[in-house]
């Protein structure tokens, strides 16, 4: 099959033509979706034959005068070089269906699929090398946008491509330079108004970009590998801090979430890593969580269950993030050593609005009561979530109601009270609070859950727990 120099040399060439501007010439990334599954799966010698097998049918679906080549791994292009009228598109359809053919490998049926990203331009307008990053560029955005579907390179891809691009070159040394920074979240109990933990989260402010959101950093740092030094880090600042606030208010029970990305896991060195950080910090194992995301425990594919369980003989305990939107199995679910549901933020959302919310919520608490679980409910923004919740038998929440996450120094003053109390930052400016008159709603809704959990007989009830 030709390869990349071969078919570097033909895009050249066919970018050098003259067509009087009636064809243009397209390149198409082809990329099979979950290679590696099938590598590890079924051995390097099935992989290669899925490969031929490829090969063979994108062979078929192109046109005279296309070039299929091997641009490396499990990529393919085809250099498709008298475009007209969406001939490229027509062909990489051609691929998506051929691809979905089941294919027979080492005696079984195996399914895949491909993403495709497509770049195209008139001769002369752009050099080879950029129209096969352009194409790249799509294939990205094909792979991100769920694979089996084939993307264009247009200019907004470019753009996003391009910051991405930079969030990593520069994530990378704030990484080397420790300039990532940890926010920490109240967590309160709803029965007794203690605060009984933070979730730390991490925060980044960029020098030129101002602050980049974790939704956005993190994500980057995934697909790059950094995300594993970046999790150290913050696993490290979060249990310093705690050691902290424990030595500083003795004998005042608070736990520490941190999150954790399903890539950590897969370095077995995370569990050393984990155990080197108590030692080195002091914390009690059983006063930290790790935070899961749904999905990430629900992929059947990977290894989690051994993890968590060597994570659970620490003492340290397990929840699993925005409980709720990730196609739990429940059978799964059984088999997990997760002590703690968080609920997403979506059903807490519709909490005394919608009725399907509050079913959603109740049955998530019924379900947990009945296997044992501790459950909160997060993005609790407005009193009347917050006391449905507790109405409901939950007992820890947090969310903008109570607090968002703040700096470390924050915090300090809450812990010296044994109850909840907003910080007076937060009475005064709320981000659920856009006007005055909204911020007044705010402080008498804090005032009205403060003194419902205010009752003494309840502390009293509570004391200790
Ligand atoms: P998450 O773990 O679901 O964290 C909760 C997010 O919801 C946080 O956003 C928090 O600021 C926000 N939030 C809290 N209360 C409310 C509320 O009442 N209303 C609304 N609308 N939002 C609320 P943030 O800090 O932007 O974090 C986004 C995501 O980034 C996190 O979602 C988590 O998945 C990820 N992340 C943050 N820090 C880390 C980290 O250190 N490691 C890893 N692996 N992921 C992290
Ligand atoms: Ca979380
Ligand atoms: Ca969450």
């Amino acid at each position: 099959m030709p390869t990349r120099g071969l078919l570097i040399s033909s895009l050249e060439r066919e970018l050098a033509r003259d067509t009087g501007g009636r064809e243009e010439v397209a390149v198409l990334f082809i990329d099979l979706d979950n290679f590696k599954l099938v590598n590890d799966s079924l051995g390097h010698h099935s992989g290669d034959e899925l490969l031929r097998e490829m090969a063979r049918r994108i062979r078929n679906c192109a046109a005279d005068g296309d070039l299929v080549s091997r641009f490396g791994g499990d990529e393919l292009v085809i250099l498709h070089p008298h475009a007209s009228l969406g001939s490229e598109g027509t062909l990489g359809n051609k691929v998506l269906t051929a691809m979905a053919e089941p294919i027979q490998i080492a005696g079984r049926e195996v399914v895949t699929s491909v993403s495709i990203g497509v770049a195209i331009c008139a001769p002369g307008a752009q050099s080879a090398e950029q129209l096969l990053r352009n194409a790249d560029t799509a294939l990205y955005a094909a792979k991100n946008r769920g694979r089996n579907r084939m993307e264009r390179f247009n200019e907004e891809l470019h753009a996003r491509a391009a910051r991405r691009l930079r969030i990593e070159s520069d994530l990378r040394v704030a990484l080397r330079e420790e300039q990532l920074h940890v926010h920490y979240q109240p967590q309160v109990n709803l029965a007794t108004g203690h605060l009984v933990g933070v979730e730390a989260l991490a925060r980044w402010r960029h020098p030129e970009l101002g602050a980049v959101s974790p939704a956005e950093f993190i994500a980057v740092a995934e697909n790059s590998g950094l995300i594993h030094e970046l999790g150290r880090q913050v696993l490290l600042s979060a249990c310093r801090q705690l050691a902290e606030w424990v030595a500083a208010v003795p004998g005042r029970p608070l736990s520490m979430t941190v999150n954790i990305s399903p890539r950590q896991l897969d370095d077995p060195g995370f569990i050393t890593e984990l155990q080197r950080i108590i030692e080195q910090t002091g914390v009690r194992p059983s006063s930290l969580c790790m935070e899961l995301t749904e999905s990430a425990l629900m992929n059947p594919e990977t290894d989690i269950v051994d993890m968590l369980e060597r994570i659970r003989r620490m003492g340290v305990y397990v929840a699993i993030d925005d409980f709720g939107t990730g196609h739990s199995s429940l059978a799964r679910l059984r088999d997990l050593p997760v002590e703690v549901l968080k609920i997403d933020r979506s059903f807490i959302d519709g909490l005394t609005i919608e009725p399907g919310d509050t079913a959603i919520v109740s049955s998530i608490l019924s379900l947990a009561f009945a296997m044992g679980k501790h459950v909160i409910a997060e993005g609790v923004e407005r009193v009347e979530q917050a006391v449905a919740l507790r109405g409901m038998g939950c007992r820890v929440a947090q969310g903008f109601l109570f607090s968002p996450a703040v700096a470390p120094v924050l915090i300090q003053p809450m812990l010296a009270h044994p109850l909840w109390q907003p910080s007076a930052n937060w009475r005064m400016r709320s981000a659920v609070c856009p006007d005055a008159h909204a911020r007044r709603a705010h402080r008498a809704f804090i005032d009205e859950f403060l003194d419902h959990i205010g009752v003494p007989m309840w502390v009293k009830a509570n004391a200790g727990s």
